[in-house]
């Protein structure tokens, strides 16, 4: 099969499938550095960065002070860590990605899984060694972490000089003060309200295409083995004038894919401001004029028509007819959905608390597919939550084969402290067991994705450039509307561009193709 293709696609089939060999879990999100600075790294050749030329900042000014930050977990972070710079742009500072020339060091942290914090208390010992050469700078602990760790890190430890939980990001210029007058700078204190709506995001790390735009904040959900409702708070939703300004603004400037982002975003509900769960106590002109997520998904694609959009993450429970039928109807909201089910086993989702059964998850993935036959679908997977048999370990393999997702995010149960799992249910799992089960879990998924990718051999698709491919600069690496990624010789195309690409080959994570002309449709 591959000595019939152009010897250009050889290459990149065999630079591909070594990519997926040495990839250990090609889907794991959670615990990268997702940025490591606010400026993207200089190009070699020592032109501008999309980041440089979009949002005006030039080269670094010796006269203002400098932020180094660094987010780890999930794209709820990665997007909270922009509206952090964006606050500390107001203040006068200057991110910088050169840890020795920053007077303040932030670490954006994540507490869903054990690992991911030890990380970060790796990177806050290597930051403490820095304040030897630097006497005045500050350390500072954002997100997720910063409730459960505050005292540990700022008191007992002493490896901060500032705690601020996701909600208090705008108290961030207080805090500052606060630490550089030697005093205790901490506020963990969780909003009804906050949305950060009225903050315009600093674009960090950007292709100068793709950007997310939260929508909600927090979790009702209380999945017992999630810490999200203890470090977020509770859910609540973002004025969707201010979402459909934001990006009117990033259309502005040459965007071609926004991700609305939120922990359950199909759980959306604007009635003027205030806690989702405090909706029956709006008045009934607030409950009638209220905005949902299917309003909103419609108010976006039709303002946006030449912007392709996402969404991320959906709940089984809460995704309604109405999601599906808005994305059957317009072109411009893409064949994707994350539909995270952590568990095939019934005895395990109820244990989870997830509110549906496997069998009201089949019908959903059937109603998706009967109305949009193209669309496809992810997951979130846990292993070895307390208590599963070899029996429920099987039902989520069967799952897994009767949906054959797209693409997968795979984990080991991590028990967190404060979760209601933690409190009622004995972590039993022994840890090689947790680790057998997840790595069939992957395999099974390494070929379901291939199953899926094989579909598009032979058929012209849409794909919007993002950036260079990894494996080779000849190659540009965009992505479907079914969010896969698709390598093509670069030609005469660029950055933003939606072209039309016939699919010569595929692995199980990429399509490998040739660009056919610019696309009529996005
Ligand atoms: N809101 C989404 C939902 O619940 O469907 C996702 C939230 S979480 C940020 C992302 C994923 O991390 C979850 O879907 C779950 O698979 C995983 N996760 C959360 N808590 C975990 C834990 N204690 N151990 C292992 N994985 C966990």
């Amino acid at each position: 099969m591959l000595s019939k293709l152009p010897s250009h696609l050889v290459k990149m089939k065999e630079n591909s499938t070594e990519i997926e060999i040495k990839q250990k879990n090609p889907y794991s999100y959670n615990g990268d550095v997702l940025i490591s600075s606010g400026l993207p790294p200089q190009k070699k050749d020592g032109s501008k960065s999309q980041l440089t030329e979009k949002e005006g900042n030039t080269s670094e000014n010796p006269h203002r002070k400098k932020v180094y930050i660094e987010s780890y977990g999930c794209q709820m972070n990665f997007s909270d860590s922009e509206i952090v710079a964006s606050i500390l742009n107001q203040e006068g500072y200057e991110l910088t990605e050169k840890l020795e020339n920053a007077n303040l060091v932030l670490v954006n942290t994540c507490s869903i899984r054990e690992k991911a914090e030890q990380t970060v208390r790796k990177r806050l010992e290597l930051f403490n060694g820095l304040k030897r050469k630097n006497k005045d700078l500050k350390i500072g602990v954002l997100g997720c972490m910063a409730e459960r760790l505050k005292h540990k890190f700022l008191e007992e430890e002493k490896m901060v000089d500032l705690v601020v939980g996701p909600d208090a990001y705008k108290d961030i210029p207080n805090l500052l003060k606060e630490a550089e007058a030697e005093r205790e700078a901490v506020n963990v204190i969780l909003s009804k309200e906050e949305t950060y709506g009225d903050i315009a995001p600093v674009r960090l790390n950007t292709n100068g295409v793709s950007a997310f735009v939260t929508i909600t904040r927090g979790c009702d959900n209380m999945c017992t083995f999630c810490v999200v409702p203890f470090t977020r708070g509770r859910e609540r939703s973002r004025d969707p004038k201010s979402i459909v300004y934001e990006i009117k603004q990033l259309a502005q400037k040459g965007y071609k894919e926004i991700t609305l982002l939120g922990q359950n975003v199909d759980s959306y509900l604007w009635y003027g401001g205030g806690l989702k769960k405090d909706f029956s106590k709006a008045s009934p002109l607030q409950q009638k004029t209220a905005v949902n997520f299917s309003n909103l998904l419609e108010l976006v694609a039709k303002t946006q028509p030449g912007i392709r959009i996402r969404f991320s993450t959906s709940n089984p429970q809460d995704m309604s007819i109405d999601v599906i039928d808005t994305m059957a109807k317009y072109d411009n909201i893409c064949n994707y959905i994350h539909l995270p089910v952590q568990s095939g086993s019934d005895t395990i989702l109820k244990k989870m608390n997830r509110q549906h059964s496997r069998k009201e998850y089949f019908e959903l993935v059937d109603k998706i597919r009967k109305k949009i036959p193209s669309c496809a679908i992810s997951h979130d997977m846990i292993a070895g939550f307390p208590s599963e048999t070899e029996q429920d370990h099987q039902d989520t393999l069967s799952l897994m084969e009767y949906v054959k997702y797209d693409f997968g995010f795979m984990f080991a149960y991590s028990e967190r402290p404060g979760t209601l799992a933690a409190k009622k249910i004995v972590d039993d799992i022994p840890k090689s067991t947790k680790k057998r089960r997840l790595q069939e879990i992957i395999d099974l998924q390494r070929v379901h994705s291939e199953y899926r990718t094989q579909q598009f051999v032979g058929k012209t698709v849409c794909v919007l450039i993002e950036k260079n491919s990894k494996r080779s600069s000849e190659f540009w690496s965009g992505r479907t509307s079914q969010n896969t990624v698709a390598v093509f010789l670069k030609e005469k195309y660029k950055v933003g561009d939606f072209v039309d690409v016939k699919i010569d080959e595929v692995t199980s994570a990429t399509l490998i193709g040739t660009a056919m002309g610019l696309s009529s449709s996005i």
